[in-house]
């Protein structure tokens, strides 16, 4: 499932070829339900321009001329692949769009085989709307440890739970939240009216470090998230306590509990329960 690293990737490299482009065509498969008017939707696309290209959590935003937004949040399964004009199908294309840069055309295929995902245009005051349901993002430079020490109390819950819940925290996925958590030495399911300052410190802190170095490395290929182009990022080569039985720090056994349904990993002596 893409996470914050895999869309900041994604957003990046589209950025340099989509950012001035315009958006000559629009198709989408007939199998895809969610676009409920596609003569609308191409009429609210064909002809703009992409004026930018930006992440928000983890949806991909692409700025239009006209002042309204295409909006893509890839889910578990979904991609989001630019391709020279004439590249073979993908499978699972769901939406497709060719953008014309000066005398280049690309396609760029919206691709999801779950179809948990959304491709979605909206105006401004949509957009406003989506804005509010995210809480900061660690990498946001300006968020303080105080700030964040009183965001994560602000949830009467398990710190794994606060971590992944979007309103509060933006863009943290599961597996990066499991090794952040190890990081930091605290237990995944500590309550967070146990934390305090200090873990907040170390805690975002460790984030921090695994959100870059995930961006670093392109980000995690475990099934199907590829990039832009198709290509696999290295992360998983790099985890630390995820998807491990035996910690590497401490060589003890990794142990592996469910919370909310998501795999966590955690290593009793690094990460004792308070
Ligand atoms: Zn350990």
């Amino acid at each position: 499932m893409p996470e914050l690293p895999e869309v900041h990737t994604i957003t990046k490299d589209l950025a340099r070829y989509a950012e001035n482009s315009i958006i000559k065509e629009v198709k989408v498969n007939s199998e895809y339900k969610k676009v409920t008017n596609v003569e609308d939707l191409k009429r609210r696309l064909v002809n703009n321009k992409v004026t930018t290209v930006s992440r928000i959590a983890k949806n991909i935003i692409l700025e239009l001329s006209s002042g309204e937004y295409i909006v893509v949040h890839l889910a578990m399964t979904g991609r989001l692949l630019l391709r020279k004009q004439g590249h073979p199908a993908d499978g699972w294309e769901r939406v497709s769009i060719t953008l014309e840069k000066k005398g280049n055309i690309f396609e760029l295929r919206y691709c999801d085989m779950r179809m948990f995902g959304k491709f979605d245009v909206l105006n401004q005051s949509e957009f406003n709307n989506l804005l509010s349901k995210y809480g900061p993002e660690p990498l946001n430079p300006n968020l303080t440890d105080e700030q964040f020490l009183n965001i994560l109390i602000s949830k009467k819950s398990s710190i794994k739970n606060v971590l992944l819940d979007q309103s509060k925290i933006a863009g943290m996925g599961n597996a990066y939240v499991t090794d952040a958590l190890w990081i930091a030495k605290i237990h995944p399911t500590t309550h967070t009216t146990k934390l305090t300052k200090k873990d907040a410190t170390n805690l975002l802190k460790a984030s921090r470090e695994m959100l870059n170095e995930g961006i670093k490395n392109r980000g995690i290929s475990m099934s199907d998230y590829v990039d832009l182009f198709g290509k696999k990022g290295n992360q998983q080569n790099f985890f630390r306590i995820y998807s491990k039985t035996i910690c590497t720090k401490c060589n003890n056994k990794v142990e592996f509990i469910k919370i909310n349904n998501r795999g966590t990993y955690f290593c009793p002596e690094c990460q004792p329960l308070r």
